[in-house]
């Protein structure tokens, strides 16, 4: 398979190409060249491990043999909370909900990344290279990228998180990791002093070189190829091919219902995509208006779904743009420069015809959490709670619907405590997380302080 670049001034790669590129040197997103079609009927009832290695073969062609990506999804859902690792439960006639969350680290970023980490150490021992992973997180991502690095040969992370700001569930998550080739850093200062941090670094070329710096940002097609195999388990589960589903999907970057389009763009017969988002509306503001504005940030209930931009819709205005390059590298200039999304009457009909938004208030948040619990039991995170509203108001009798559940409770503690006055409990695998021993440094807000303690990160695993 070879992958091209949404804005189509880059070199054309393979996967192992795009594995480490990340984003293409035009500024653009990889894109595989065509979508391969599934045989469906052939994937039932596979154990998911199997059927995902299936799925993401062909797009990772001659780069990985077969039983070796195999191996690695084997090995990367072993030790996941549940034996099924995608468990679909139903809440109503024709409205179910697939759990994503039952990885290390609770939410649906372990899907991915658990498969990325393996997928780095393999292409980098091939090459006999390493890399240096920084990043910089308000919370959530970082302790999904920690544990998709630790222990991998290849890779040293440093992930930078602001010092005694973020909760402490996310902390501890991140901290009692305590591989040789993870390190916390807690800075002094805000989330935007870590984020302006990491640039630094990546700015400073005789120092990114020397570290051969890495990141595993949501643009990494790998990311998305890592979410797709799910949503061909859920509609097979569900009567694929012979019967249509439709899913919701807590959205924020767009990366993870931008794999469902890939799924059905792979022959998953799937009807209607809801892009369900809290008060930051912009997608559902361009579904419903064809209006791609950019207005700021407001932090609601659900912190991962709290976006101006989504990056992964790049992808999505490619296909609607009939993978026009020049055309998708216009518009997005366009977009940056006046924060409004120029989009043609037609490339928008073609979303609308797929797509449809949906948004829910944080009040509307806490009283869907509650009444779901009251009347079922079920509990949902904030995120999750958005996609299953989304699917119990837009389901269409007879085609089932599945709300995507992209985080654990447990995770958003205090918005549980608000909505049914219940702490949730930690599942099995963390209940100790509390007790767990931690390891980090305190550093200050300053690029040579961080610079040194990546440098001696590296180093001592290069020795
Ligand atoms: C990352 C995340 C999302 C948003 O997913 P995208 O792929 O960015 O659209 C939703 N919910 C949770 C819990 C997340 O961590």
């Amino acid at each position: 398979m070879r992958y091209i670049s949404t804005r189509g001034d880059a070199p054309i790669r393979d996967f192992s190409g795009v594995l480490l590129a990340g984003l293409a040197e035009d500024g653009g997103l990889y894109m595989p060249e065509t979508w391969p079609q599934l045989d469906l009927a052939a994937l039932r009832g596979l154990p998911y491990a199997e059927l995902a290695a299936r799925v993401m073969q062909p797009f990772i062609g001659n780069c990985i043999a077969p039983d070796i990506i195999h191996a690695m999804t084997r090995d990367a859902y072993a030790g996941f909370g549940s034996k099924a690792v995608v468990p679909l439960v139903q809440l109503d006639t024709n409205v179910w909900t697939q759990e994503l969350f039952h990885g290390p680290t609770l939410a649906f970023k372990d899907m991915a990344l658990q498969l990325v980490g393996r997928l780095f150490d393999h292409v980098l021992a091939e090459r006999n290279e390493r890399v240096t992973i920084v990043g910089a997180t308000s919370g959530d991502t970082g302790s999904a990228a920690i544990e998709a690095c630790a222990g991998r040969s290849r890779i040293d992370i440093c992930i930078l998180h602001p010092d005694g700001r973020t909760s402490d569930v996310q902390r501890r998550q991140m901290t009692t990791v305590l591989a040789d080739n993870v390190r916390n850093l807690a800075v002094a200062g805000t989330f935007d002093d870590c984020q302006d941090l990491v640039k630094a670094m990546f700015a400073d070329m005789p120092f990114r070189t020397e570290m051969h710096l890495s990141a595993v940002n949501s643009i990494n097609w790998a990311r998305i190829l890592g979410q797709i195999p799910y949503y061909v388990a859920a509609a097979l589960a569900l009567g694929a091919p012979d019967r249509a589903v439709d899913f919701a999907v807590p959205t924020g970057n767009f990366g993870n219902v931008l794999a469902a389009y890939a799924a059905r763009r792979m022959g998953v017969p799937i009807n209607r995509l809801i892009v369900a988002s809290n008060r930051n509306d912009i997608l559902a503001r361009f579904l419903a208006a064809n209006d791609m504005s950019v207005r700021g940030v407001e932090p609601s209930l659900s912190p991962s779904m709290d976006i101006q931009v989504s990056s992964n819709f790049e992808r999505l205005l490619f296909e609607l743009l009939d993978r026009d390059a020049q055309l998708t590298a216009k518009t997005m200039t366009e977009f940056r420069a006046t924060g409004h999304m120029p989009v043609s009457h037609a490339a928008w009909s073609r979303a609308t015809a797929l797509f449809t938004g949906f948004t829910l208030s944080d009040a509307d948040t806490l009283s869907a959490i509650r009444a779901l619990h009251a009347s079922s039991g079920y509990l949902a995170c904030p995120h999750s709670i958005i996609g299953i509203e989304a699917a119990r108001a837009l389901v269409q009798a007879p085609t089932p619907i599945i709300a995507e559940a992209t985080a654990h409770p447990a995770k958003f503690p205090d918005a549980i405590v608000q909505a049914i006055g219940i702490h949730p409990p930690l599942p099995a695998h963390l209940a100790d997380l509390y007790d767990r021993e931690e390891r980090y440094t305190r550093v200050p807000a300053d690029l040579a302080a961080i610079e040194t303690e990546v440098r001696h990160l590296a180093r001592r695993n290069a020795a």
